[in-house]
């Protein structure tokens, strides 16, 4: 039998509270845990970060490992991956789970070819598979257009969820748990980065990556004045403003909007599409939405085949229409 046991969960923090990826694996960990009748933990790593476990015992963990030290304040990729694979040598769970966030794609390869293991990037889906308990995989491939489910024959196994495909528990501070601290000694001639500065992207409003409602405008929308009209819908459903390529390439809005293989992944509630054709490489980035509007004066238009619902027209009169009757039913 397996020496590994258990779900462990890497939960990224912000600004004295847990990422809301974080708490979205947390969720999906007790699934998996649930399913394999074992325990889930949690790892938090960082500077002042202790009292982030009730947090994470709240969200569902049963167990939280703390690393506490000041120089763990910013993630050098040295750092944590000697912190991480110390901490897996010590809980030895059967499958981790981070998030694919810029410091999940940093350090979960490498700490996969720490533990002699492979890893999973960018999954949308896992559930244990009943016959082999071993965990099933499911990513999409090929831009958006196909998925693959598959499994590792290694343990520990690993994955990195996307954020939103999975749903957080309900927060239960009624939970108790049991808090594990961890000294790991970091020799800092081993850190051969150093963070100089640190720019915090401004957003005004919502941001593209937590908002449940994203009105999306692609090349027909033509210039700025039509976002405008665009952030209109969003301020109205509280929403965010996201963007295809071409509207970023054209500079009418930031590049930050871009959502697609080379932009932002998102996964709302709601996908308003508006003048934007649907390639395979914006979809990649938009293709977890729960529910897909489209509005396109092309019935041809690709966007269609993934859009739930369709409005075909100009959106120049399509939209303030939609506008004002959301206003009415939000009124
Ligand atoms: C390596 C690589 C990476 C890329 N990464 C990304 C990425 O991250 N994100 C991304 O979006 N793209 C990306 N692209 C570009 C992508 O291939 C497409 O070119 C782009 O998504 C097209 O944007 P669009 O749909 O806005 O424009 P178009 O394809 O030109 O579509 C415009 C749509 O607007 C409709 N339209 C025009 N006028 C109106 C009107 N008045 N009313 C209603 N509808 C109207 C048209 O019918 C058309 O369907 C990438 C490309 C490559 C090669």
């Amino acid at each position: 039998m397996s020496e590994y046991k258990g779900v462990l969960v890497y939960c990224e923090a912000a600004e004295g509270k847990l990422s809301s990826i974080a708490t979205e694996l947390l969720g999906a960990g007790s699934h998996l845990a649930g399913e394999l009748g074992q325990d889930l933990s949690a790892v938090i790593i960082g500077s002042n970060v202790s009292g982030l476990a009730q947090e994470a015992i709240a969200y569902g963990a049963k167990k939280v490992y703390i690393v506490d030290d000041p120089l763990l304040k910013d993630y050098l990729t040295d750092s944590y991956l000697t912190v991480m694979e110390k901490v897996v040598q010590q809980s030895m769970p059967q499958i981790i789970l981070l998030g694919q966030t810029q410091i999940g794609r940093d350090l979960t390869p490498r700490l996969a070819f720490r533990l002699n293991t492979a890893a999973t990037m960018d999954c949308i889906g896992l559930e244990i598979d009943p016959t082999s308990k071993r965990m099933l995989q499911t990513k999409p491939v090929y831009g958006g257009n196909a998925q693959v489910i598959q499994f590792c024959e290694a343990d520990p196994q690993i994955a990195t969820v996307r954020s939103k495909a999975m749903a957080a528990l309900a927060k239960d501070d009624s939970h108790q748990g049991e808090v594990v601290n961890i000294t790991v000694s970091i020799d800092p001639a081993t850190i051969r980065m150093k963070v100089l500065d640190r720019k915090i992207e401004e957003a005004a409003g919502i941001k593209l990556e937590d908002a449940r409602v994203i009105v999306s405008g692609g090349r027909g929308i033509g210039g700025t004045e039509g976002f405008k009209q665009l952030e209109e819908l969003a301020e109205t459903l509280k929403g965010a403003v996201g963007a295809s390529r071409p509207p970023c390439d054209n500079k009418w809005v930031p590049d930050s909007l871009q959502i697609g293989l080379t932009g932002k992944i998102v996964s709302p509630d709601l996908y308003i599409a508006v003048a934007l054709s649907g390639s395979s490489q914006h979809l990649s980035g938009c293709s977890g939405s729960k529910v897909i509007v489209a509005m396109n004066k092309d019935p041809e238009a690709n966007i269609f085949k993934v859009a739930h619902y369709g409005i075909v027209g100009d959106w120049k009169k399509a939209l303030p229409a939609f506008t004002a009757k959301c206003k009415e039913l939000v009124g």
